[in-house]
Order: structure tokens, then sequence, then C-alpha cells
């Protein structure tokens, strides 16, 4: 089960190769897909925002909390902007969270 990733807009974890392509088609074919993956994420990400507190989750790379998602979060924030790669999506799989500043996925530390 390694070789996967949750897409907010998908219930189960899809490979990671599926996650790939679905997000290449959905570009390629619809842009109405990606504006609706966008406002789902919008949606989603202010559910989480009420949820947990963001600010505890601090980017190791470049020390910003401001722009740090969940990475099921971010994949999707990612794809909207034609940013996912096979690399990053298989760093966004194997961390907690990304930082969408930098683009380095990490999970922190439990403290
Ligand atoms: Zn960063």
């Amino acid at each position: 089960m390694s070789e996967t990733v949750d897409l907010p807009w998908v219930d189960e974890p899809v490979e990671l190769a599926e996650a790939v392509e679905m997000i290449a088609r959905a570009d390629e074919e619809d842009e109405d897909v990606i504006e609706d993956v966008s406002a789902r994420v919008d949606k989603l990400q202010r559910r989480i925002e009420r949820l947990e507190d963001g600010s505890d989750a601090e980017c190791p790379s470049c020390g910003s909390a401001d722009d740090v998602y969940k990475s099921g979060i971010g994949a999707a924030k990612l794809a909207s902007k034609g940013a996912l790669s096979e690399k990053n999506a298989t760093a966004l799989n194997r961390e907690s969270h990304v930082c969408l500043d930098c683009r380095e996925s990490f999970t922190p530390s439990p403290d």
C-alpha cells in the first residue's frame, strides 16, 4: 500500500500512477474539473483549518507555516497549479505535510 496517494476528491487512496494519470487527464480534458477540484480543496482546507491549528506544522526547509498543508490537500493544490510531478507525488505519499512555499514534503515530529 506504499504506492498510493490520497486525493481529496476521491474517497479511497489511489495508486500513484493512476492519480497522476487522473490529474493529467483532468487537466487536458476539462478546465471545469480543475475549477471544481480547486473549490473542493478550498472547502476542505477551511474545514481542516477549523479542525486543527495549522501553525504547529512548520516547514523544516524554509521555516514557513503559512503555506503548509496536509499532503492530500497539498497534492490537489499542486495539481491545480499543474505542478504535481511523479517525483513530488511520491514525496507527498511518503510524508504527511507539504509546504507550498518551497514545495518540500515533510512529516512534523510529534512533540
Ligand atoms: Zn517550505
